[in-house]
């Protein structure tokens, strides 16, 4: 055990006495020194620098290149290392597929490190192809559609995403992203003090006059949309200029054709056009269009469709009762809902595609040889907690209970489970469980998400009667908690990462997320190639786009295996819900990571105003506390991270003692575990159990012979 002077402890699992105390200043003396990375064992610690650190060059790339991980200093670069390493079962492992679980609150630098990871891996197996310049554009194109500023963070995520790296032995052959909920009501509504989606920004700084011209765009400063969160517009041309470059290079690159990008640009055009629409209602409170000649028009046209028709579909309904046909006219309420409806699912849509057609363009060939592998990088939306929290924030925050549930499960749960099965010598490590908050989500019938879902399909079901039920149904549950004035539509839920007050209003509507009645019809029927492929197509979960033949909208086809969150099938009646969709991908999603080989990166973010240098104290050993460190640092102490079982023991190590063919049973086990002079081990039943470090100390073993 190792006791020096403050701050120069790399691995922190190695202090024999550690308080919270200890931690936090370790932590803080290191990042004053700009040591932004630490280790606890074989997890990664940290702490966003908020300042660009030359840290990540070329010398760095090599530094960190199929190196133990004694051998540097704690490095992001050290963490894609070792994926690669443990995928390729080199230093005596066994090969085995990977993922990395990145977490942490909004700013924390959970993507940063996602860009670092794929960056040094791409070092990693050196192909110099196509395929690998591709991956590295994968994320500047998303975040551009995906991305936005908010106020914890300048480039926050708003979706989800789990990236996969598949390689043929030690080269890259192809990769998938899986997206998770994007937050489409962010395109027709911005927070105060918050922006849209980068692209509405970038468009207008890169468009060339003719581009703009041909879109008809008004300035950025006359788009409603881009309006309602700032009181003014971010004037940073030069800036926006740039970003739209790099993002029309990457698309390029990736392998978008120019037609593609063309209708892509009118999409967006079209959504801005949209939000500029603007309603009002006659004496009968029936709305129209206040200008028909207007934005309507140049929404119509750019999204080729008619645009008499696309008034029609927002503004009245058309029904057929006994072959007589009824037109129901919307309020200007209901005419605005369904404008900013056929914005959201336009946006949507084209997130999906783009994703559907990166997967397309990345997917691995099919007639490769060998055995794949992968490693898998999960960057979700941080846990959030805003003055305003609505259905969002819950979803994000569930992930985020999802994300910490699994790594409860495998760093306290599994493991000690089995110290007991495998009868060693153990004292228990107690940590917090935070299965009580997932099951307030996620039981069924009684859980927040289901009953959402019973509000949803109930005729008479309203925000309001929705938070009755969860009064009532939670009202002893500890981490619930109802408002204290009646006919709120607030709620507390105490997340293992605070607490945090939503507000359900419009919570059904959001789990609906229907369009209005003839809109999918009227947009199926585009002259608009893209327009019209996104609401044809169905996107299955195998990552392709599957045209299907047009389907009466009374249809209802539901299939056994949900579809992957992102996709959606286009206005039938009693569809999927948003929630009902996002547990099952995050059910997908855990499956995923429970058939690889976790390894964790905790990112902490030192201060609420993204700034350098400054080490909030209280707010990193929140932090701290809420991701239980302390008992992390101690499982990882005395706890046994590595645990082959004898078979895969004696065949990795007995050439320690220099046998070619040697059975796996426990006293041969012993045999090499005595020869190769480590220490702190134990034996248990079936297998045996070492430290983490033990690994390097073997593979140095290893190398001397
Ligand atoms: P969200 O949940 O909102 O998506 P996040 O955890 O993904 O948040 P990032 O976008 O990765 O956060 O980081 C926020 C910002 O912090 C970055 O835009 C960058 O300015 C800074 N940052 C993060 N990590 C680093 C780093 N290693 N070096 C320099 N700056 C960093
Ligand atoms: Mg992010």
């Amino acid at each position: 055990m190792e006791s020096c002077k403050p701050g120069s402890i790399a691995d922190l699992a190695t202090l024999a006495n550690l308080d919270g105390k200890v931690l936090l200043n370790e932590l803080k003396v290191r990042y004053q020194e700009n040591n932004i990375y630490t280790y606890v064992g074989d997890i990664l610690v940290a702490i966003n620098p908020f300042r660009p650190l030359h840290i990540y060059g070329d010398e760095e790339t090599q530094k960190y290149y199929l190196e133990k991980k004694s051998a540097n200093p704690p490095h992001i670069f050290a963490i894609a290392d070792a994926a690669y390493q443990c995928m390729l079962g080199y230093g005596g492992r066994i090969p085995q597929n990977q993922c990395v679980l990145i977490s942490g609150e909004s700013g924390a630098g959970k993507t940063e490190s996602t860009k670092l990871i794929i960056k040094q891996l791409i070092e990693l197996c050196r192909g110099n192809t196509q395929l690998e310049q591709q991956i590295l554009q994968v994320n500047p194109l998303l975040e551009a559609f995906g991305n936005a500023r908010t106020t914890m963070n300048d480039n926050s995520s708003r979706f989800g995403k789990y990236i996969q790296l598949i390689f043929r032995g030690e080269h890259v052959d192809g990769a998938k992203i899986s997206e998770y909920l994007l937050e489409k009501s962010r395109v027709v509504h911005q927070n105060r003090g918050e922006e849209n989606f980068h692209i509405f920004y970038y468009m207008f700084g890169g468009l060339s006059a003719e581009q703009k011209k041909s879109f008809n765009l008004l300035p950025a400063g006359q788009q409603r949309y881009l309006t309602n969160g700032a009181d003014c517009l971010r004037a940073e041309p030069t800036f926006f200029k740039k970003q739209y470059e790099e993002l029309v290079n990457a698309m390029d690159l990736v392998g978008f054709t120019d037609e593609e990008e063309d209708n892509l640009f009118a999409i967006i055009a079209s959504v801005l056009h949209l939000g500029n629409v603007t309603f009002n209602m006659d004496d009968n409170d029936a709305s129209f269009v206040e200008d028909e000649n207007g934005p309507v028009k140049m929404a119509a046209r750019v999204l080729g469709v008619s645009g008499e028709e696309l008034v029609g579909t927002l503004t009245n309904m058309v029904t057929f009762t006994r072959g007589e046909q009824i037109k129901r006219h919307y309020t200007k309420a209901m005419a605005e809902d369904a404008r900013d409806a056929v914005s959201k699912a336009l946006y949507g849509r084209l997130f999906g595609w783009i994703v559907n057609k990166i997967n397309q363009l990345l997917a691995p060939k099919e007639q490769s040889s060998g055995e794949a592998r992968q490693i898998g990088i999960l960057d979700i939306f941080g846990f959030e907690h805003f003055e305003k929290n609505s259905f969002e924030q819950a979803c994000i925050n569930l992930a985020n209970e999802q994300l910490q549930f699994f790594f409860n499960q495998h760093v306290f749960k599994m493991e000690q489970e089995e110290y007991v099965k495998e009868g060693i010598d153990w004292k228990e490590i107690k940590f917090v469980d935070n299965q009580p908050l997932l099951n307030l989500f996620l039981n069924k019938p009684i859980g927040i998400l289901s009953l959402l879902d019973e509000e949803t399909h109930f005729p008479k079901g309203t925000d309001q009667s929705l938070v009755e039920k969860l009064n009532t149904h939670f009202a002893r549950n500890d981490n619930y908690g109802k408002s204290a004035q009646s006919k709120s539509s607030k709620f507390t839920i105490n997340h293992y990462a605070g607490k945090v007050t939503y507000d359900a209003t419009r919570w059904l509507d959001k789990n609906r997320d229907s369009l209005p009645p003839g809109v999918t019809e009227m947009l199926q029927s585009s002259s608009n190639a893209l327009v019209k492929l996104i609401f044809r197509g169905q996107i299955t979960r195998t990552g392709t786009l599957a045209l299907q033949a047009r389907k009466s909208s009374r249809t209802t086809r539901r299939s056994k295996r949900p579809p992957a969150a992102g996709s959606n099938d286009g206005g039938r009646k009693r569809k999927q819900t948003v929630g009902g969709q996002f547990k099952n991908s995050l059910g997908i999603l855990m499956e995923r990571m429970m058939s690889s080989s976790p390894i964790f990166v905790r990112c902490l973010k030192p201060n609420h105003i993204k700034v350098p240098g400054k080490f909030d104290e209280k707010y990193i050993n929140d932090q701290l506390l809420y991701t239980g460190m302390l008992e992390t640092i101690k499982i990882r102490r005395e706890g046994f991270a590595v645990r082959p079982s004898f078979a895969e023991f004696v065949e990795k190590y007995k050439i320690i003692v220099c046998e070619a063919a040697l059975p796996g049973t426990k006293e041969n086990c012993l045999k090499i575990l005595k020869a190769s002079k480590i220490t702190g081990w134990q034996i248990g039943k079936t297998k045996v159990f070492m430290k983490y470090y033990h690994l390097d100390q073997l593979s140095d073993v290893f190398q001397r012979m």
